[in-house]
């Protein structure tokens, strides 16, 4: 049977107090791969850590080989600050003023640094540093559909993106990085293999965004030969996210949009379907909203630039310009 610990990484703050971050180790007892997943770097991110606790539980019955490193609460201070990271106020982004202390660019940590750079010294040595493979699980806001954000490095993270089965897959080049970098840079600049999952939705847990975590993680396990079975690929995923194939629906006139009831992201449109309609604030009418090509709902809703913290942004009262919908045409 595999094993399950469960351990804490210790991280020593300048004022000398202590943190100590819970994570998991599920060991098969027979080589493989080690493969590290973390969730909720960024503090409001928070769907990636249920997923986590369930795939444990899938690696407790099953592992066959390897060890898995899991790590739900990646950023504790942040999510105890109920934002994106520490020291942020209201709407504040997380790449302002305070972007030191955006833990996803900080590894591998810096044990002398500020508070966040010796969170991440601290995971990194403990934990980060044994991975050869690494997921890192995030969420954007709820206007823009889950994806995994793949790296075609013609190899083990190119099979990564490929067995994920999320509808979308945002594909870069692999790139060179110099240290301090997000964390999948950091595993796959030392010849590791690496990924990232956005997921629908911040400050909330949606079962369906969980589910479909689980099934990308296991998927991926399943791949490397850690959990049983093939992965499971549904229709019509992994369509690829480009700027060639990706058509934004603008607002023309101004008042409230009123999405169609039965659209939701990752949906199905076709051309001349219904995506809502705006209640136009100059007289009343009624703009019918359609879809200009057919293709999949890539992102959905009427939202300005920072619908991340700011509700103003998620407000539908609509302006000339603003995206409403954006369709995949794959
Ligand atoms: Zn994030």
């Amino acid at each position: 049977m595999p094993e399950v610990e469960r351990h804490h990484a210790i991280a020593t703050f300048r004022d000398g107090s202590e943190l100590a971050t819970p994570w998991w180790r599920v060991r098969s007892g027979a080589d493989g791969p080690d493969l590290l997943v973390l969730a909720a770097q960024h503090g409001n991110e928070v769907q990636g850590a249920e997923v986590i606790r369930r795939f444990m539980g899938e690696c407790a019955e099953g592992l066959l080989c390897g060890t898995a490193w899991l790590v739900p609460f990646a950023n504790l201070p942040a999510i105890r600050h109920r934002r994106n990271s520490i020291l942020l106020g209201p709407e504040e982004k997380g790449t302002d003023r305070h972007r030191a202390h955006n833990i996803n660019g900080q590894w591998p940590g810096d044990p002398e640094g500020n508070d966040v750079q010796r969170l991440a010294h601290a995971l990194h040595e403990e934990i980060v540093r044994h991975a050869s493979h690494v997921i890192d699980l995030h969420c954007w806001n709820k206007f823009w559909a889950t994806a995994t954000l793949a790296t075609d490095d013609g190899g083990e993270s190119r099979r990564m993106g490929e067995v994920a089965g999320t509808r979308f897959t945002w594909w870069r080049p692999a790139a060179a990085v110099d240290p301090p970098a997000q964390v999948r840079d950091v595993v796959m600049a030392r010849g590791g293999a690496g990924m990232a999952v956005e997921f629908a939705g911040q400050y909330v847990m949606v079962e369906r965004e969980v589910q479909t975590g689980l099934r990308t993680v296991t998927n991926v396990a399943k791949m490397l030969g850690m959990l049983p079975g093939e992965p499971e690929l549904p229709p019509d995923t992994g369509i690829a996210v480009t700027d060639d194939t990706t058509v934004v629906v603008e607002a023309q006139c101004s008042g409230l949009f009123v999405q169609a009831p039965d659209l939701q992201l990752e949906d199905r449109v076709e051309a001349e379907q219904s995506l809502g309609h705006i209640i136009r604030d100059d007289g009343l009418a009624t703009e019918e909203i359609v879809a200009p090509v057919g293709g999949w709902l890539w992102r959905f809703g009427s939202h300005r630039p920072d619908p991340d913290v700011s509700l103003a942004d998620q407000h539908p009262y609509s302006q000339p310009g603003d995206p409403m919908a954006s369709i995949v045409t794959g």
